[in-house]
């Protein structure tokens, strides 16, 4: 709608008539237009370096590149099936949770933590384990973010052995994350 005046030209918006076009109002928009459903909340970990948290908030919402998610999107893929184990199909939650290399992570990460076994069986149970323990604040901050580290380091691995056919071990794996994890930390 153009209205002719003497006035200097402006754009209008006409979600926001009085303070005009913003980000923010665009965001207040989308999130009123999203109703009832929300997406899942994502906790950033600020101690991690923005790559994993970016990891770990995509798998939050399931939107990683796993073979089942590109199936989803009909790209066509050779194989859905978990590189790992070759003995299931791919999706978000059997590679980091169910998996028999995600498992064996999981156990030898929680011996180097020494906090009691990890029992997940979503991705989402994973981003709350530090909620579980009973430690102060400052250590569940460190546990998230060792949590995050082994999600990106087992989704490296991941891509190490899809594309470059380089397969490592749960306990290089570990190494991988105390690696890391001290470095960033
Ligand atoms: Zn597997």
């Amino acid at each position: 709608m153009v209205r002719l005046s003497n006035e200097k030209d402006t754009w209008m918006w006409n979600i926001d008539i009085k303070d005009g076009f913003s980000v923010k109002s665009v965001k207040k928009t989308l999130i009123s237009y999203r109703g009832s459903s929300h997406l899942p909340t994502y906790e950033w970990s600020k101690w991690v370096p923005i790559k994993c948290n970016l990891m770990a908030w995509r798998g939050n919402l399931d939107r990683l590149a796993t073979r089942v998610n590109l199936r989803r999107r009909n790209v066509e893929i050779t194989s859905v099936m978990c590189p790992f184990c070759n003995e299931y199909e791919e999706p978000l939650d059997h590679l980091f949770t169910s998996c028999l290399m995600a498992i064996r992570v999981r156990a030898t990460f929680s011996d180097w933590c020494n906090i009691p076994p990890i029992f997940a069986f979503e991705f989402k149970d994973l981003m709350d384990i530090h909620n579980s323990n009973q430690e102060r604040k400052k250590v569940k901050k460190i546990l998230r973010g060792l949590v995050i580290i082994t999600c990106w380091c087992i989704w490296n691995a991941r891509n190490e052995l899809v594309f470059n056919q380089c397969r490592r071990s749960s306990q290089e794996i570990l190494i991988d994350i105390k690696s890391r994890g001290f470095g960033w930390l």
